[in-house]
């Protein structure tokens, strides 16, 4: 074995807040002292991607505001259920690019391991809502499949954890994949997407820090915010605990309508996030995923926005604007507006 600290138990802190979630649209307007009359959401029975929203997150959401930017991206609305052309169940056809199980390679040097199957927080805008999770768990033999896969590609130098949410796995299970993974000569860096962080900062743990402190690899996590109420300073000291561990942190946003399609939102989220030590990495359009278009917003005002924080911000501190299609070999950068 390399010099990996084996975790200590597991605080359990976390996965006792991370059972005690929201399942329900009832739970979350209750809580939040929204008259249900003043929103339409989808009936239990039309929902195939359930609602589950942490209570650290939700306690960050206002009071009786039906238009929370928070409450927004985990609330299912009735407009989930409109079918609208274009928006389909795998718009990036991932589907197509998993050469084992759990792995989906579609760019050079960098491969995504699909690690987990679920999320602490279920976002309604989700690219993969639909994805059949089911078919990629990683259980011990798969994993062994997709890090052999990996081996064998000496092209990889860097593997990034997804999901689903890595992070949702316990140290123990993190410990078994990180351990592996450091063993490949040809890899260089780890990087792990995950919302925990922010959704639930409780996941910051001595024992998650160390284990990624151990690790020769190089860590990378890329947190995903979308707006600044997210990151209260609870968010703060978890992030610092990951800074201290020498690991390097990327923020990645979607642009959502309702949420953060205004230059005044992007600039503070920037800002933001830089006072907590993260520089923002990229805003994504939305994918168009079925169930999300009520969250559309079109390409002319995305690139007018972009415009915009471009003339408020430093250039480090303002994200790519890009979006992904299927085919290519990198997401496709878009260009601000001309004025
Ligand atoms: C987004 C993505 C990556 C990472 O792309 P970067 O530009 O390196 O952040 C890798 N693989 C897949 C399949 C992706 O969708
Ligand atoms: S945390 Fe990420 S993968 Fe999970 S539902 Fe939200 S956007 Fe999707």
């Amino acid at each position: 074995m390399t010099g990996l600290t084996p975790p200590i138990p597991d605080s359990d802190d976390w996965q006792l807040l991370l059972s005690e979630s929201v399942r329900t649209s009832r739970e979350l307007l209750d809580f939040l002292k929204i008259d249900p009359a003043q929103v339409a959401v989808l009936p239990e029975a039309q929902l195939d991607f359930p609602c589950r929203v942490p209570q650290p997150f939700m306690e960050r959401m206002q009071p009786g505001n039906p238009e929370d930017p928070l409450l927004l991206q985990v609330l299912p609305l009735a407009n989930e259920a409109a079918e609208v052309p274009g928006y389909v169940a795998d718009p990036l056809q991932e589907a197509g690019a998993t050469p084992a199980a759990g792995i989906i390679h579609k760019y050079n040097g960098r491969v995504l391991l699909v690690a987990a199957g679920a999320c602490a927080v279920n976002c309604r805008y989700c690219f993969r809502r639909h994805f059949p999770y089911q078919d990629h768990l990683l259980d011990r033999f798969r994993l062994n499949q997709s890090v052999d896969y990996i081996r064998s590609e000496a092209t990889i130098s860097e593997v990034i954890l997804s999901g689903g949410d890595p992070l949702v796995l316990s140290d123990r299970r993190l410990y078994d994949i990180v351990c592996r993974l450091d063993k490949i000569p040809h890899l260089r860096r780890l990087r792990i997407h995950t919302r925990l962080p922010v959704v639930l900062p409780q996941r910051v743990t001595p024992a998650l820090t160390g284990l990624l402190e151990s690790t020769r690899l190089n860590v990378v996590v890329v947190i995903h915010s979308n707006h600044a109420n997210e990151l209260d300073d609870e968010v703060g000291t978890g992030l610092a605990q990951l800074r201290g561990a020498g690991i390097t942190l990327l923020n990645q946003s979607v642009l959502l309508r309702g949420v953060n399609d205004d230059a005044a939102s992007l600039a503070l989220l920037s800002e933001t996030l830089f006072s907590r030590g993260v520089l923002p990495y990229y805003l994504h359009l939305l994918d168009p995923v079925a169930g999300s278009a009520h969250f559309h917003v079109p390409e002319v005002k995305a690139r007018e926005l972009y415009a915009a924080v471009l003339n408020r911000l430093p250039g480090y501190l303002v994200p790519r604007l890009v979006r992904e299609e299927p085919g290519k070999g990198s997401k496709s950068l878009l260009l601000p507006a001309c004025s």
